[in-house]
């Protein structure tokens, strides 16, 4: 079977990456050649670390990276391939967009697969002409590293599709998750509110980032604190993903909070621009809490 990952970013090097060592000749594919070197880079860098560890040798490494080929234009990438995932920036607008494009360039049993977090699988599906190949196959960050992949039935999504995905995960030695498609699924519908109240709980000065953080690593067990990952899963991905559900419930209870909305207007994005909660501007590790919070 042959892929066609869209998106390099976060998520989207690291499921190229877990194909691609799978064997699987995997199409890399982003609007921005920037991203894909970039993407590119991270998985050489992963795969360096697994070296280190001996999980893989130096030629596993070699053929992993021969197996991916990077493309800046979708129509290139996606014309041979039995199964796409879209891992591009959580927007519903530019998601629909990319399905109704895939639906005509791809060839009709192709599966067209999103990595979204949060944003209908159903609403995307109706985007193209085929809904019962359409799903959710969401992955958790990091990608070669976390067991879980999501499998989110979109309402025409069939069982013999369902099935195929499921089967696929297993493949990639991933425990996939059958669940139904509501906003946030399960991941993003328990876990959000808890990083939004962290971020309310700073808001309403109860107590400082690395206060918060040691509450919930030491006493709840978590081994990260609820602001270092959102800082890792991207402060505008947790804003998307709020927002999804708090239009998707009409329910207050999942509003962002207004630090969360300012930080990200601000462009503090955590990790991946160098601040969030967590100041990144030396290393990619929390050590130091932003100026703005310190
Ligand atoms: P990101 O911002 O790191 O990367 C998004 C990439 O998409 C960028 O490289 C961008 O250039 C590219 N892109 C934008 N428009 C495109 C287009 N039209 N065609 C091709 N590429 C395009 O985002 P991310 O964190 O990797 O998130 C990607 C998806 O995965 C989102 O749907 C997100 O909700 C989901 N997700 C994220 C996480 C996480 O922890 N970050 C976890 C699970 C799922």
């Amino acid at each position: 079977m042959n892929i066609a990952v869209i998106g390099a970013g976060t998520m989207g090097n690291g499921i190229a990456h877990v194909f691609a060592q799978h064997g699987y000749k995997t199409n890399l594919i982003d609007i921005s050649s920037e991203s894909l070197e970039k993407g590119v880079a991270t998985i050489g860098k992963n795969l360096d670390r697994m070296i280190a560890k001996e999980l893989i040798t130096d030629a596993d490494k070699e053929s992993t990276l021969n197996r991916i080929t990077t493309f800046t234009v979708l129509s290139e990438g996606v014309k041979e391939v039995q199964l796409v995932i879209e891992a591009a920036t959580e927007n519903t607008e530019l998601k629909l967009k990319i399905f109704g494009e895939l639906d005509t360039l791809c060839p009709p049993d192709t599966i067209l697969a999103t990595n979204t977090s949060s944003i209908s699988i159903t609403q995307i599906a109706a985007a193209t002409k085929r809904a019962d190949r359409v799903i959710g196959m969401h992955f958790m960050n990091p990608v070669p590293i976390m067991n879980l992949v999501e499998i989110i039935r979109g309402y025409n999504t069939s069982d013999k599709v369902t099935h195929t995905i499921m089967e696929l995960a297993k493949n990639l030695g991933k425990t996939p998750t059958e669940v139904n498609d509501y906003p946030g699924f399960v991941a993003n519908r328990i876990l959000m509110p808890m990083i939004n109240e962290a971020i309310e709980t700073l808001y309403n000065k109860v107590a400082g980032v690395t206060e918060i953080d040691t509450v919930m690593k030491l006493g709840m067990a978590h081994p990260m604190g609820p602001l270092q990952l959102a800082d890792f899963i991207g402060l505008d991905v947790c804003l998307s993903i709020l927002n999804v559900m708090y239009d998707g419930f009409k329910n207050p209870k999942y509003a962002p909070c207004p630090l969360l909305v300012n930080m990200v207007m601000a462009g503090k994005l955590g990790v991946k621009s160098g601040e969030g909660f967590y100041d990144y501007s030396t290393s990619r590790k929390a050590e130091k809490v932003s100026p703005q919070f310190s």
